[in-house]
């Protein structure tokens, strides 16, 4: 909750500066433990992620991209965040990664894109796709933190070096990490290269083919 009690001072502090405040002394943000509560259902996640204002991501994104699949989805994908066409379209991975994202799926995994559910570190795409910023990052995590407990996901596959990074903290290089299994809270993370890395190096296809094969096998125990 210290993440969404941060983020909600910095909103308050934001509306601040908007009046003209240069300077408060008081602490604006009175601990109210229902504004500290996500809802319990994803759809009114999903609806209170839509009208969040929490960054600035808020500001230049068109759609949230909150995430979508089987809401009881054993398996939970994470990517970083949304591009241009998810940014239009409200719907995460529905550009060229995501196509090669959901062939990754489909003929490794076996299983529909439908049958897991998919999201991203952050909801709002990143202005220029940049790599979302810590403070980006942290302040939507408790979305993502709440969409892995209704969910509850037996195994998570991070896309990417910052998603592996900012679920669970480590910044060794994906490189480095990619394939290995990590125990977390109810889950195991398996992070694996992102699908754009994948178009920009085709060679490092057989090693995503490789850490897929690790998710069946797991799954399939
Ligand atoms: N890249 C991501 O990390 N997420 C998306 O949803 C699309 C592209």
């Amino acid at each position: 909750m210290k993440n969404l009690r941060n983020a909600l001072l910095l909103k308050q502090l934001y509306q601040l500066k908007q009046l003209g405040y240069k300077y408060t002394s008081v602490t604006p943000y009175k601990e109210d433990e229902q504004d500290l509560r996500l809802p319990n259902t994803l759809e009114s996640l999903k609806k209170q992620a839509i009208e969040c204002h929490l960054c600035e991501l808020s500001k230049s994104r068109h759609k949230v991209v909150f995430g979508e699949g089987n809401p009881h989805a054993d398996i939970l994908i994470i990517g970083e965040g949304p591009g241009t066409t998810e940014d239009s379209s409200g719907k995460p991975f529905v550009g060229r990664s995501g196509e090669l994202l959901t062939k990754m799926i489909e003929n490794v995994l076996h299983i529909l894109r439908s049958d897991v559910y998919i999201t991203n570190i952050v909801k709002c795409r990143p202005p220029n796709n940049a790599t979302p910023t810590p403070i980006q990052a942290h302040t939507c995590q408790p979305y993502l933190m709440k969409q892995i407990e209704l969910i509850q996901p037996k195994l998570i596959i991070t896309l990417g070096g910052t998603a592996y990074h900012y679920l669970t903290g480590d910044d060794t290089e994906i490189s480095k990490v990619r394939g290995t299994m990590h125990k977390q809270n109810d889950y195991t993370v398996i992070p694996t290269y992102h699908p754009s890395y994948l178009l920009r190096n085709p060679s490092a296809k057989k090693e995503v083919f490789e850490d897929l094969l690790k998710v069946k096998e797991l799954m399939d125990k």
